[in-house]
């Protein structure tokens, strides 16, 4: 599979919105506007459409193709799927091939309306190779806050294309959910680190987590890959309970949308080995949690993570100074 960069339009994100321009105010007050734009946005992920909500607020109709628990990887649109990405008035995806099944159906669509893999506004050299695909990037960019903030101003920038007579009201939400992102990012830096630092290795099913790594100073160990697409080798597996034994990590974790099967057999393996690892709790990875739940939120999903790693770790959930208020739920002007 080849990269996809030049091939549909990209929004620069980070240009394209100004941050702090004026817009907002401090206060959040909901605009006085009369409907809604009647714009219908379809989004892939749910990490994307919830950038989108907190965006458009009321403004703008959005769905995410992709609900809980389900694999961006090997997720094929179905026929209803297909029908109501031709109905949408734009379509934002995450990219850099995570959804390498809607290839087809985005060509075909490309010309006729906005099209834009948000992820792909990050400048490549914050991007992380992926070990498989020596061509692409790993696609799990929403793991580090500070490079998905660009593709918030590029979900911003094509709603603001899209519906050029609300753009005041997009750029002045981005703002608002960026801000919420960046405290988000300062919470999750405080908690994990009261990771004691030779226990901050994360092992997962598939290779989710490098940017959070990166981000957060966590060595990560995905048994599976980038992609779930490739299978866990024998070799792999017991290269990995060997690790876990040998340094003694307390806890794995299983991912709401991977099977669990792997993750289990490491851990026999690690018990073969005469050391007891625990399952840790559930991570959401690729997929968010339930919506109206707290975890059906990109900042809610993400301290959950935060929170599980961290205790499961010997962390702490109270580090000295004081936290910004979780989940933050965006409440955007509409
Ligand atoms: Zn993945």
């Amino acid at each position: 599979m080849q990269h996809t960069f030049s091939r549909r339009r990209l929004l620069a994100g980070a240009t394209a919105l100004s941050l702090g321009a004026g817009i907002v105010s401090s206060v959040h007050r909901p605009r006085s506007v009369s409907a809604g734009s009647g714009l219908n946005v379809i989004a892939t992920t749910g990490q994307v459409a919830d950038a989108v909500r907190g965006i458009a607020g009321d403004l703008v109709s959005v769905a995410a193709i992709m609900g809980p628990g389900v694999d961006p990887h090997t997720y094929t649109p179905s026929q209803g799927d297909i029908e109501r990405l031709s109905n949408a008035d734009a379509i934002l995806y995450s990219g850099l091939e995570l959804e390498g099944r809607f290839d087809e159906v985005f060509e075909s669509l490309e010309s006729e309306k906005t099209i834009v893999a948000v992820a792909e506004s990050i400048p490549p050299e914050q991007l992380v190779a992926s070990p498989q695909y020596p061509d692409q990037f790993d696609p799990h960019v929403w793991f580090d806050p500070a490079i998905w903030d660009f593709a918030i101003a590029a979900a911003a920038a094509a709603l603001v294309e899209a519906d050029p007579d609300n753009a005041a009201t997009y750029e002045a939400n981005a703002t608002i959910y960026r801000d919420q992102v960046r405290a988000f990012d300062a919470y999750a830096t405080q908690v994990l680190g009261t990771v004691a630092p030779e226990r901050r290795v994360l092992v997962t099913a598939h290779d989710a987590f490098n940017y959070f790594g990166r981000r957060y100073g966590f060595e990560v160990v995905g048994i599976q890959g980038i992609s779930t697409e490739t299978e866990a080798g024998v070799n792999d597996l017991q290269m990995v309970a060997q690790l876990i034994a040998d340094r003694q990590i307390p806890a794995i974790f299983v991912e709401s949308s991977v099977s669990g099967s792997t993750i289990e057999a490491v851990q026999a393996a690690v018990r073969d080995r005469g050391f007891e690892v625990v399952i840790g709790g559930q991570l959401y990875s690729d997929a968010m949690g339930d919506e109206g739940t707290p975890e059906g939120t990109y900042v809610g999903m993400f301290t959950a993570n935060v929170n599980t790693i961290a205790t499961s770790l010997g962390g702490s959930l109270t580090p000295a100074t004081p936290l910004p208020a979780t989940p933050a739920v965006a409440t955007p002007l509409s």
